[in-house]
């Protein structure tokens, strides 16, 4: 197949941010997350497949959508309705979203093909300015790998500079493919304990942790490690000392610690998920640059929030 002909699905595109790699850039959420971090702020980026978010506030509860539903997915609540979301998940024609005339069902994820992609990125691309380009995000953008080559190759030939994301949790294989059309790397650490970070994400640290070492050697481009910080479980001076050693060890020594926040809290609602870090506070100024003094004094650059260099 013609790689400009591949498809890919995203949840989202964003022009315009300074935080996500050098200048300005456009933003690109491909979905499909192999991890569940209890504080993600995208979860309509987990699953892979286009999903309805639903809108309690708008349904009007005239039930259109309940009888457009072919695979019966719609249910009746006491407060709205509930929607079993695996039957969704293998459906191409998403009739409840026609059939609702108040906007309280929408799709959340598109196919896209490389082609179509690439035109936006060239309408954005006058505005990114001499330093922009384009950043892969998600979700886990090489949850699919073949798209995601594809279209940091069809950036890379058209010298854009190409920014990546991960969370690192998938296999060497499939983000090999795509280095050598990246020109930076954002790899995300949330947990050095195997077990708390299992706990929290549902995955152990083990495959992260080997693709960080693996990458720190045979990445070329830029690779800055990024954290969120979540007060109590991992910003503790002994955690920020042990993330520290490790990041010094791969020789790549930046990271661009992220506060906790819950900018994504309603869209769990959407999708019909739970939001199980209301409790949690966002971290004080003072625990930030108290790790980053931890950090630092391992040889590691630490920057926090949106105050990085590039
Ligand atoms: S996305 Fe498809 S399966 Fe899901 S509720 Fe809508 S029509 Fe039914
Ligand atoms: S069609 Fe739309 S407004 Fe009507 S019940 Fe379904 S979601 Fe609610």
């Amino acid at each position: 197949m013609d790689p400009e002909e591949l498809t890919g699905i995203l949840f989202d595109i964003q022009g315009f941010s300074v935080h996500d790699g050098p200048g300005c850039r456009t933003l690109i959420f491909l979905k499909g997350c192999p991890l569940s971090c209890r504080w993600c702020s995208n979860p309509e980026g987990k699953s892979r497949s286009p999903e309805p978010l639903y809108r309690r506030q708008k349904c009007t509860m005239d039930l259109l959508c309940l009888d457009a539903c072919l695979h019966h997915a719609i249910n009746v609540e006491s407060d709205g309705l509930s929607i079993d979301r695996k039957k969704c998940y293998t459906c191409t024609t998403f009739d409840c979203m026609s059939a609702c005339c108040s906007g309280a069902i929408q799709q959340g994820g598109y196919v896209i093909s490389v082609s179509e992609l690439y035109r936006v990125i060239q309408r954005d691309r006058q505005y990114w300015g001499s330093r922009g380009g384009i950043t892969l995000t998600g979700g886990e953008p090489f949850f699919q790998p073949e798209f995601a080559t594809a279209v940091l190759k069809q950036c890379h030939d058209a010298f854009v500079h190409t920014a990546a994301e991960t969370c690192g949790d998938i296999p060497q294989s499939w983000l090999k493919p795509s280095l050598p059309y990246l020109d930076w790397l954002f790899f995300d650490l949330k947990q050095m304990d195997a077990t708390l970070h299992k706990e929290w994400t549902g995955h152990s640290n083990h495959q992260i942790l080997e693709n960080a070492k693996w990458l720190a050697q045979s990445f070329h481009g830029r690779m800055v490690y990024r954290m969120t910080v979540i007060p109590g479980y991992n910003d503790q001076p002994e955690h920020s000392l042990k993330l520290a050693r490790f990041i010094s060890s791969t020789q790549r020594c930046e990271i661009n610690l992220l506060p906790l926040h819950h900018l994504g809290r309603e869209k769990y609602a959407l999708t019909s998920r739970s939001y199980y870090t209301d409790s949690l506070t966002t971290p004080s100024l003072d625990s930030l640059l108290n790790m980053k003094k931890i950090i630092e004094k391992e040889g590691v650059t630490c920057y926090i929030g949106s105050e990085t260099p590039f």
